[in-house]
């Protein structure tokens, strides 16, 4: 089925049954113009009304302002003139359309359409001519509320008006509860693809609605389930728990499955599964699932997709609770019936799988491992925190742990979820928001199939705990986002719409380099929670502190400005501090202390930098201090990361420490503060900072566990 504009009196009964009042009476000759005209009352509107014409006005099928039958007759001509000329003839239109001409108003579009893995998303934003160049819509999705709705005003140029920019007052509880009716007719009508409301003209009181087009088409068929059962939650906490584990294709060294078993040796009660072998790593082998002493709990599934589905449906007949199927050869390279049957066997059962196609999951509480890259190829962490990863992609997945590793962080749980065809990001979120060992959760998405679970899970999670996301494939990247995860992209929009309305923290730019997120993680743990947003600048070596400080306002937080005993005590650390050589100039070089940002020059020793950072620390008028040091200048010593160490438990703002420049000297005394989880920052940085102080200031809960 084609898309098809609806005829004008079945989109307004449409509209009315929704409590959308609408105005205007279709003719089909001069005569009943002037008759509905009488009826109607002047001033009138009259417009030609057809499928094939878009944009009316630009073509003149639009004619205002008529005041009288003489007027009114004439205007009917130039417009039919003007269709004839346009191109189109009386066979082309539905009629034309008598409106009584509304007073002027503020100009605002209320337009809807189907997305395939959201459902209805309405649109909100400055409406008339010239919608395409104000681009000011914000969008919401599925039905809407009170709340959705003054989320999307906030976020554009006509909710700015709406509330009174210039001192007018407009009836926004109109547009609300237009809305509201347009995104519950949407939900309840998927038939109708496109609904545009342009111009919706507002009022002190009340709105008129004068242009209304609705394009009615197949259903759009989404994902409308947003329950998650209470028993496959408890199998994902079984699945991460894991009791007892069935490695598949378990192996020696050198092969997937041998990876995988060796990763997996923390597990207490590990059986790998081989033909032939006796033992691996000294651990027995069994040749079959049904040669094991017990039932295992958790099946790892690293055979080829024919024999993985067979072995999980014996595996879900025994009463195993849950696996993780890193094989591939399943959707992603077109054997939809494989991973159709995979999931009906799941059905069946109640036996959940994280993948296939997967990396799989590391748990560093219970000690499940399923990476199956070498340890000796990438840099594994061990140690558990209260940090939780999902990746769409392996490959990021493993990036974020390598970058994780090289800045010595840890991580509580991290999960790749490969095609995702039972387990999905909706369910992970779920698991780990109910998880007391998981405070943060951070997400790289794809493709999303079900948009709508998505948002209402993501919704209840970051009520307890922030959610943090990257999105891939938002424009060039989406086709290769839908192959790589046999899922539909959402168009970008609807995605941001669903972060906002969920509450997630959407890292937008900057996603070239996952570094963003790692480094929000990193000061979010290591750094103690601050209340506000003003910052001190420290340097040594100019150039960096300015650069820093202009990202600082650029990112929409201030530059500190310290109070009086804050200047008069650097200063007097200055004075006490200065070269001999200086002290002729000393009045001018004190003056320059105590602006933000703070430059101690290149002759700075450690207990100029130290003393500085703690008077900084100790200042009423600031909340975080970033400090971007030349470690290289020729009076900081050898022992200042020693000294900064102890420096920094005695501190009660957050401290971040931006070695400059990248020679070995540098790097080592990186390593060495890192080591002693100590974390140093590079670019990005100063948004990454913004972030966490966004969360800081919704959480109010610091994730910093302890000194
Ligand atoms: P189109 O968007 O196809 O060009 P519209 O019906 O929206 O056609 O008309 C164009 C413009 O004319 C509107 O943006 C609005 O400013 C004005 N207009 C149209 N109908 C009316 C009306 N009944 N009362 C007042 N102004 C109107
Ligand atoms: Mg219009």
């Amino acid at each position: 089925m084609s898309k098809t504009q609806l005829g004008i009196q079945e989109s307004y009964d449409l509209l009315t049954s929704y409590g959308i009042v609408t105005q205007g009476r279709l003719v089909t000759s001069r005569k009943e113009a002037i008759q509905a005209g009488d009826d109607i009352g002047y001033p009138l509107v009259i417009k030609a009304i057809s499928s094939k014409i878009i944009h009316k006005s630009d073509i003149g099928a639009v004619q205002l302002n008529i005041s009288s039958q003489v007027e009114l007759k004439d205007a009917y001509d130039l417009l039919i003139k003007n269709i004839e000329q346009a191109g189109f003839s009386d066979k082309d239109l539905d009629g034309i359309l008598v409106q009584h001409m509304a007073k002027a108003g503020f100009e605002l579009l209320v337009g809807a359409k189907q997305d395939p893995s959201f459902g209805p998303i309405t649109m909100i934003g400055l409406g008339g001519k010239y919608v395409e160049l104000y681009s000011d819509a914000a969008t919401g999705i599925g039905k809407l509320k009170r709340d959705d709705i003054l989320r999307m005003l906030s976020e554009t140029k006509a909710g700015q008006i709406l509330s009174g920019y210039r001192g007018e007052k407009l009836d926004l509880e109109a547009v609300i509860k237009l809305t509201i009716e347009v995104s519950t007719l949407m939900a309840e009508h998927p038939e109708i693809q496109e609904l545009d409301l342009n111009p919706v003209l507002v009022y002190e009181e009340g709105l008129s609605l004068v242009d209304t087009r609705l394009i009615k088409g197949a259903p759009v068929i989404y994902p409308t389930s947003t329950e998650l059962s209470s028993e496959k939650l408890e199998s994902l906490k079984a699945i991460f728990d894991a009791k007892s584990v069935a490695i598949i294709g378990a192996s020696r060294p050198g092969t997937q499955g041998g990876v995988i078993l060796k990763n997996c040796l923390g597990i207490k009660k590990l059986y790998p599964i081989h033909p032939k072998l006796q033992k691996i790593h000294g651990i027995k082998c069994y040749p079959s699932l049904k040669d094991l002493p017990e039932i295992p709990e958790v099946g790892v599934f690293a055979v080829n997709a024919e024999r993985t589905v067979s072995i999980f449906e014996a595996f879900c007949k025994m009463g195993g609770k849950g696996a993780i199927i890193f094989s591939d050869g399943f959707a992603e390279v077109g054997r939809i019936d494989l991973e159709e049957r995979l999931k009906a066997l799941s059905l069946e059962y109640n036996v959940p799988y994280i993948g296939p196609n997967c990396m799989g999951v590391i748990d560093n509480f219970s000690k499940l491992n399923t990476n199956f890259i070498p340890e000796l190829r990438s840099s594994a962490v061990h140690t558990a925190n209260n940090i939780g990863i999902i990746s769409q992609s392996g490959g990021i997945g493993l990036e974020l742990l390598e970058m994780f590793a090289a800045d010595n962080l840890d991580v509580g749980k991290w999960v790749s979820i490969g095609n995702a065809s039972c387990v999905g990001v909706p369910e992970l979120l779920a698991h780990m928001g109910e998880d007391p060992n998981i405070d943060i959760i951070a997400i790289y998405l794809e493709g999303i199939a079900d948009g709508l679970k998505l948002m209402e899970i993501g919704r209840e999670v970051s009520q307890k705990k922030p959610v943090l996301v990257i999105k891939g494939g938002i424009g060039g990247g989406a086709e290769a986002a839908m192959s790589h995860t046999a899922s539909l992209a959402g168009s970008h929009e609807a995605f941001k719409a669903c972060c906002k309305q969920a509450g997630f923290f959407l890292v937008d730019e900057l996603t070239e380099d996952p570094k963003i997120l790692v480094n929000i993680l990193s000061m979010l743990i290591s750094q103690p929670k601050t209340e506000g947003d003003r910052i001190a600048v420290v340097s040594v070596g100019g150039g960096a502190g300015i650069l820093l400080a202009d990202q600082v306002t650029e990112e929409g937080m201030q530059l500190a400005q310290f109070a009086p005993e804050t200047i008069l005590r650097l200063r007097n650390l200055m004075k006490a501090n200065l070269a001999p050589n200086k002290l002729e100039n000393s009045e001018k070089i004190l003056e320059s202390i105590g602006h933000n940002p703070v430059d101690l020059f290149g002759d700075c020793g450690d207990d100029r930098l130290l003393e500085t950072l703690r008077i900084i620390d100790q200042d009423p008028n600031s909340d975080v201090v970033i400090a971007a040091i030349y470690l290289q200048v020729p009076l900081l010593s050898e022992y200042l990361p020693e000294r900064l160490l102890e420096l920094k438990s005695e501190l009660k703002k957050p401290l971040i420490f931006s070695p400059r420049g990248f020679s070995d000297y540098v790097n080592r005394c990186r390593s060495y503060l890192y080591a002693r989880k100590f974390p140093s920052y590079t670019v990005p940085m100063i948004k990454p900072l913004s972030f966490v102080l966004k969360i800081w200031d919704r959480y109010n809960v610091s994730f910093y566990k302890g000194k």
